[in-house]
C-alpha cells in the first residue's frame, strides 16, 4: 500500500531529516521505500534518503509491505508533514541562511592577494564570519592507502569480520562521543549524523562488495567511500554535496581502526591558535578543544560542509575549499583570516597584525555586548515596549530571526512564495505557510504584507502589461485589487491561518482610502465563504503600509480604517524624493535621513499616535541605529528589519530609553 503527500520537512530530507526518518521506518517490520519523481529508494537507509534529494514542499510517497504496514504509513506520512510533532533526540546541523550563494563561490576558490594589500595572501570560500589571528596549528595527518593486493578466496570471510569489526568499533566510539554532556546540542546532531553513515548499509554494503571482490578491506572502505561520496557531490543539492566529506571522513576512521593507526589529536592545539588542514573530519572538530580553537582554515570544504556548521555554531572565524593553497601553510608561523572575505594572510607583517588585532578586538567587544539583549524586551523611558520584529521572507529565515531575539515579524514578504513556483500558490499551501509562520512566533505577531508584485518582477501565473514605469504602475494592492481571484486565495489563506497564532495583514503601495475600503469588503466576502463552507478562520487586524505620498497626506483619514500603519522607508524615499531607489546615479538623492523623508515619517506618525494606533516601520532604516532614537521620539513602537540588526536595535532603545 502507498500514500502520497507533500514534504513540510524544513529543508527537505538532508542529515538529520532523513536519520529521523529511518529510525522512524525501522520501528516497522514491513519493507518500506519513498519514491519520488518515480524513483524508489529503501526508507531504511539515511545515505539512499539523503541521495534521493527529497527538498521541502516535493510530493513523495511513502510505499510499505508487510503486517504493520498501515502504521507504518501512519507514520512515516506524519512526520514528512509535521516533522515537529515526532522525534526530536537530536539538534539538527544547520544550513547557513544564504546556502546557495555562499555555496556558488566555494566552487572555485582562487589565490588573490589579501585586503590589506600584504602579498603572500590567499583566498578561500569565506565559511565563518569574524576575523582570527593566531599561531599556526598544522594538523596534515598521514594518507590512508590499502594494501593494494588481491586477497585469496579464503581469505574473504575473515577479512569481511575484521571490517564489520571496525565499523562496529566506530560506532561504538561514535556513541561514547554522543554520551559526552559536553557536546553541545548542535554538535551531537552532526555526530550522529556521521554515526548513521557509518552504520548506513550503503556504505558497509558497498565496502562488503569490494571485500567480496579480493580486495582488502581498507581500499574496499576507501573505494565505497569514494562512491556514495562521488553519488553525494552528483546530487543537485550544496547542502548533499558537503555530505561526501562527511562519507569521507567516516570511512577513513573506519581504515583507521583496520589499520591500527590512531588519529592525530587536536587535543594539543594551543589556546587562539589557527587550526590548518587539509580535510578535518567533522567528528574530529566537534571533539577537538573548540574553545581554544581561534579559526580555522581547511584545503576542503565550503560554506554548507559541517566543518563550516561548527565553526558557526562556536562563533570560530573560518576559511575553507583553499584547494592546493593550503600546503602553503603547512609551515606557516602565524596566520591570520577574515570569514567575512575569504582571507588568509601567512606570517603577517607588524601592519597586518596590528590592523587585525584591532579588529578581533573590536568584533569581541562589540559580539559579547550585543548578545546580552538578544533576550531584552527593549522599553521607552516611559516603559512603553517597543516590538523590535524581523522581515522575512520565507520559512527558512524563521530560524534565524528567532536566534536574533525577534519579537515576532514585522513584515513577511510573500512575493517569494508566489516567485519560486511555476504557477501560482494554491490557497491551501499558503495557509499552511502562514499558520506555520503564525506558531513559529505566536504570542507575538507576525505581519503578512499581501502580495506586493509589479512589472519588474514578474511571476508565472499573472500577465504584467509593458510599462513605461514599472514602479510607477500597476503594483501591489493596485494589482491585487484588479485580480480579486489571486488577492482572494490569499486573504482566504490568512483567515484560516490565523486561528493558529497573532496574524496581522498589511496592504503595500495604498495610496486612496477607497483600496483599503474595498480590501476589507474583499475579506468580509472571504469571510462569508469560508463560513457557509465551514472552514474554520479567525479574523485579523489590517493595516497598511505607508510608502506613497499620498498615503502620508491622508495619513489622519486612513488612520481611521485601519489597525496599524507601518512605514516602508524603503518606497517612501524613493516616492517622496522621486528617485529611483534602483538607480545608482540618484543614490545621492535617495537618502532616508534627507528632511523631506524625515518629515513624511513624522507625519505619518503624528496622525497615527493621534488616531490611537500602531505606528511601525518595516523600511531598511528601522535597523540604523543613527536613525532609530528620532522614531521612537516621532512616536514609532515597533520597528522591523532583517535579524542581523536586531540586537543592535534592541541595545540602542534600551540605551536611549536609560538616557545614556
Ligand atoms: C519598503 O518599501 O520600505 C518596504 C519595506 O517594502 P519593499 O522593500 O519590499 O518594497
Ligand atoms: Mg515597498
Amino acid at each position: 500500500m502507498e500514500r502520497s503527500t507533500i514534504v513540510r520537512v524544513h529543508e527537505g530530507l538532508h542529515a538529520r531529516p532523513a536519520t529521523r526518518f529511518v529510525k522512524l521506518a525501522k520501528g516497522f517490520e514491513s519493507d518500506v521505500e519513498l519514491v519520488k519523481d518515480g524513483k524508489a529508494v529503501s526508507a531504511k537507509s539515511s545515505v539512499k534518503l539523503m541521495l534521493l534529494a527529497v527538498k521541502e514542499n516535493q510530493e513523495v510517497t511513502v510505499r510499505a509491505n508487510g503486517a504493520d504496514a498501515i502504521e507504518a504509513i501512519e507514520a512515516l506520512i506524519g512526520y514528512l508533514e509535521n516533522p515537529k510533532a515526532g522525534l526530536d533526540d537530536e539538534a539538527e546541523p544547520q544550513r547557513p541562511a544564504n546556502d546557495a550563494g555562499q555555496a556558488a563561490s566555494s566552487s572555485a576558490p582562487q589565490s588573490m592577494p589579501a585586503a590589506t594589500g600584504q602579498e603572500n595572501g590567499l583566498r578561500g570560500v569565506a565559511a565563518s564570519e569574524g576575523v582570527a589571528i593566531g599561531p599556526a596549528f598544522a594538523h596534515f595527518p598521514p594518507e590512508i592507502a590499502g594494501q593494494g593486493r588481491m586477497l585469496q578466496a579464503e581469505e574473504i570471510a575473515g577479512e569481511i569480520e575484521r571490517f564489520r569489526a571496525a565499523v562496529a568499533a566506530v560506532q561504538a566510539r561514535m556513541d561514547r562521543t554522543l554520551a559526552h554532556d559536553s557536546l553541545s546540542a548542535a554538535d551531537r546532531g552532526i555526530v550522529a549524523a556521521l554515526r548513521d553513515i557509518a552504520a548506513d548499509d550503503s556504505l558497509t554494503g558497498e565496502a562488503e562488495k569490494a571485500i567480496r571482490g579480493g580486495n582488502d578491506a581498507v581500499s574496499a572502505v576507501i573505494t565505497a567511500a569514494s562512491t556514495i561520496a562521488a553519488d553525494f557531490g552528483a546530487v543537485d543539492d550544496h547542502y548533499l554535496n558537503a555530505r561526501a566529506d562527511d562519507v569521507h571522513a567516516v570511512g577513513r576512521q573506519i581504515c583507521l581502526v583496520l589499520l591500527g593507526q590512531d588519529d592525530v589529536s587536536l587535543e594539543s592545539i594551543p589556546e587562539g591558535a589557527i587550526l590548518i588542514a587539509d580535510d578535518i573530519g567533522a567528528w574530529d572538530l566537534a571533539r577537538a578543544p573548540l574553545k581554544r580553537i581561534g579559526g580555522v582554515i581547511c584545503g576542503h570544504g565550503g560554506a554548507t560542509s559541517h566543518i563550516a556548521i561548527i565553526a558557526r555554531s562556536h562563533g570560530i572565524p573560518a576559511v575553507l575549499g583553499l584547494g592546493d593553497q593550503v600546503n602553503a601553510l603547512r609551515t606557516a608561523r602565524d596566520v591570520a583570516l577574515d570569514g567575512n572575505t575569504g582571507h588568509v594572510i601567512i606570517d603577517p607583517d607588524a601592519a597586518t597584525r596590528a590592523d587585525y588585532a584591532g579588529r578581533v578586538e573590536a568584533a569581541a567587544k562589540e559580539r559579547a555586548g550585543l548578545t546580552a539583549f538578544k533576550t531584552v524586551t527593549p522599553k521607552r523611558a516611559d516603559g512603553k515596549v517597543i516590538e523590535v520584529a524581523a522581515n522575512i521572507g520565507s520559512l527558512e529565515e524563521i530560524e534565524a530571526a528567532q536566534e536574533a531575539g525577534a519579537m515576532g515579524v514585522g513584515l513577511f514578504r510573500t512575493e517569494l512564495l508566489f516567485m519560486r513556483h511555476m504557477h501560482l500558490p494554491s490557497e491551501d499551501m499558503q495557509a499552511e505557510t502562514y499558520a506555520a509562520l503564525a506558531k513559529a512566533f505566536a504570542p507575538y505577531p507576525v505581519i503578512v504584507r499581501t502580495l506586493d508584485i509589479g512589472g519588474d518582477k514578474p511571476i508565472a501565473g499573472i500577465e504584467f502589461p509593458d510599462e513605461e514605469n514599472p514602479f510607477l504602475g500597476w503594483r501591489g494592492i493596485r494589482m491585487c485589487l484588479d485580480r480579486p481571484d489571486i488577492f482572494k486565495s490569499q486573504l482566504r489563506a490568512l483567515l484560516r491561518a490565523a486561528v493558529h497564532g497573532n496574524i496581522k495583514v498589511m496592504l503595500p503601495m495604498v495610496s486612496d482610502i477607497s483600496e483599503v475600503t474595498r480590501s476589507r469588503a474583499l475579506v468580509d466576502e472571504c469571510i462569508a465563504e469560508l463560513k457557509a463552507e465551514a472552514v474554520p478562520y479567525a479574523t485579523f487586524d489590517l493595516g497598511v503600509m505607508i510608502e506613497t505620498p499620498a498615503a502620508v497626506l491622508i495619513a489622519p483619514a486612513l488612520a481611521k480604517e485601519v489597525a496599524f500603519f507601518s512605514i516602508g522607508t524603503n518606497d517612501l524615499t524613493q516616492y517622496i524624493m522621486a528617485a529611483d531607489r534602483l538607480n545608482p546615479t540618484v543614490a545621492k538623492l535617495n537618502d532616508v535621513t534627507n528632511p523631506a523623508v524625515m518629515s513624511a515619517i513624522e507625519l505619518t506618525a503624528k496622525a497615527g499616535v493621534a488616531a490611537g494606533i500602531m505606528v511601525g516601520m518595516c523600511g531598511e532604516a528601522a535597523g540604523r541605529p543613527d536613525l532609530i532614537p528620532a522614531f521612537i521620539e516621532m512616536g514609532l513602537t515597533e520597528l522591523s528589519m532583517s535579524p542581523a540588526s536586531i540586537q543592535r536595535a534592541k541595545k540602542t532603545i534600551t540605551v536611549m530609553a536609560a538616557g545614556d
